[in-house]
């Protein structure tokens, strides 16, 4: 089979990747394993994503599908105190805020969506596991090998391969990108589920967001994803977790219950309605993630800390971003560049960064990142907390975390900008190849 583009990953990134390069007239072929609908963590959208959605003409039926609306986010400090709001907030063409919504949603039913309006618009869907790269001599990428859902194997010839498998970076642990490095929220755990019967707040904001703090990289999430249904999870250090020797379900119960009371207050029963979910190790960073006939996108080179909700924006931005790169690529442009994808790669790699550097500031100094908050940076603030990460940046609020942070941002040579912070517990810095887990799984099997 031969197509222009092959995309890996029918999530969020590669559907929108098919919808943006349709636009421009440009045939793609997602390789997809799993059966959609399937469960899938992510739920809580940017303000920015929603405009995503917006331009590629699916607000009205996002509006028509009733998914929560989104106005803001709340986060309560520890025991309840000293709660902040941030809004959700457009930018006009005058650069001038409005007031915006986005969108909760459930992932089982958006990808869902998201893939069949992917393949209503020219895209191919082949059910299978992508299992290898196809390698030219020279080590450019010519296409994909896959495992067909029916037993079979079958050889995807490409012009280019996308990579949109998110966590499961299929190109890094191949090799062909640069290493993956830890990031700093690796040892982290999450631990989530839906719940039925929870108390949000009142209409217009009951489809907010709420956060609710307990201590440094402890926290927890509170996502309405429809009219009956909250999402929740818990975030904190695997060694917290291994520690209490609970299973992972009686871990959520108990942590919902004893976390914060404003959240406590709010689940007076805890109806679980879905499986208890757990991701640890999600932090990290994968360099030179693009290349000869290759582009890694979103989480399948890339993420920080669950934290904001950017995940679901940061893939499709950056796949919106690639749409007319890919044309240009195709037409001829930097086909025999040493790497044709390199200003791409540099542009995201500084949105993500600007993301970075805010979450760290809020974690590592949250003194400072309330008074940028609330006082001295308060519109660039709105404007990273929307996903405007790609203009009118580095803003002054940026600047002024890096300082903090004593954080400089090098934008040189390849392999020295935005080099990985590294994780807070590995000094060394060392690259991880094939997911290597830093908590083992048999722990975490122990613990399930
Ligand atoms: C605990 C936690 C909470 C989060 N909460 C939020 C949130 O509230 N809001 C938000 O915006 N983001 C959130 N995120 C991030 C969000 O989940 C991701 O950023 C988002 O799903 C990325 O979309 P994607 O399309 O890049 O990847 P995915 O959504 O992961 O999609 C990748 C697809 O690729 C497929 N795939 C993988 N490997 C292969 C292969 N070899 N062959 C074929 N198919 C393959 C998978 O089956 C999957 O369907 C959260 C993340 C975590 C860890």
């Amino acid at each position: 089979m031969k197509t222009q583009v092959a995309i890996v990953g029918g999530g969020p990134g590669g559907s929108t990747a098919a919808m943006f390069l349709a636009r421009e007239g440009i045939q793609s072929v997602i390789i997809e394993k799993e059966t959609f609908p399937r469960y899938h963590i992510g739920e809580s959208m940017s303000g920015e994503c929603g405009a995503i959605l917006r331009r590629l003409g699916l607000g009205d039926e996002m509006l028509k599908r009733g998914h929560p609306i989104k106005r803001g986010l709340t986060v309560y400090g520890t025991n309840g105190k000293n709660a902040w709001y941030i809004p959700v907030k457009g930018r006009d063409e005058n650069w001038k805020l409005f007031d915006q919504y986005t969108w909760q949603v459930r992932r089982s039913d958006f990808d869902k969506m998201m893939l069949n309006e992917a393949v209503a618009r020219g895209a191919v869907v082949v059910p299978g596991r992508a299992a290898k790269p196809l390698l030219n001599e020279d080590g450019s990428v010519r296409g994909v090998q896959v495992h067909m859902e029916d037993g079979g194997v079958q050889d995807i010839e490409s012009e280019l391969l996308l990579d949109c498998s998110g966590q499961a970076t299929f190109l890094a642990n191949a090799g062909v990108t640069g290493p993956k490095f830890r990031g700093s929220y690796d040892k982290q755990i999450a631990i989530f589920s839906h719940v039925s019967g929870a108390i949000r707040q009142e209409a217009p904001e009951s489809g907010n967001t709420l956060i609710f703090y307990k201590g440094k990289y402890h926290w927890a999430w509170f996502i309405p994803i429809d009219d009956e249904i909250v999402s929740v999870g818990v975030v904190t250090s695997a060694a917290y977790f291994l520690g209490t020797g609970e299973d992972k379900k009686d871990f959520l119960i108990r942590e919902l219950r004893e976390l914060n009371p404003e959240l406590s207050q709010r689940l007076p029963e805890i109806n679980l309605v879905e499986d208890v979910h757990v991701i640890p190790n999600y932090s990290y960073q994968v360099q030179r993630f693009t290349g000869r006939g290759f582009v890694c996108v979103g989480d399948a080179h890339r993420f920080v800390d669950p934290i904001f909700s950017f995940g679901l924006f940061v893939s499709m931005r950056e796949a919106e971003l690639l749409a007319p790169v890919i044309k240009a690529y195709l037409s001829g442009t930097g086909r025999d560049a040493e790497n044709p994808f390199a200003d791409y790669q540099l542009h995201t790699e500084k949105g993500i960064d600007i993301l970075e550097d805010l979450i760290d500031t809020f974690w590592e100094n949250p003194v400072a990142f309330s008074v940028f908050t609330h006082r001295r940076y308060t519109e660039q603030i709105y404007d990273i907390f929307a996903g405007r990460l790609y203009e009118h940046q580095p803003s002054e609020a940026i600047l002024a975390c890096r300082k903090l942070l004593k954080r400089e941002r090098l934008y040189g040579a390849q392999d020295e900008y935005s080099v990985p912070i590294g994780s807070r517990f590995h000094a060394e810095r060392a690259p991880i190849w094939n997911n290597e887990a830093t908590v083992s799984n048999t722990e975490l099997w122990m613990n399930s």
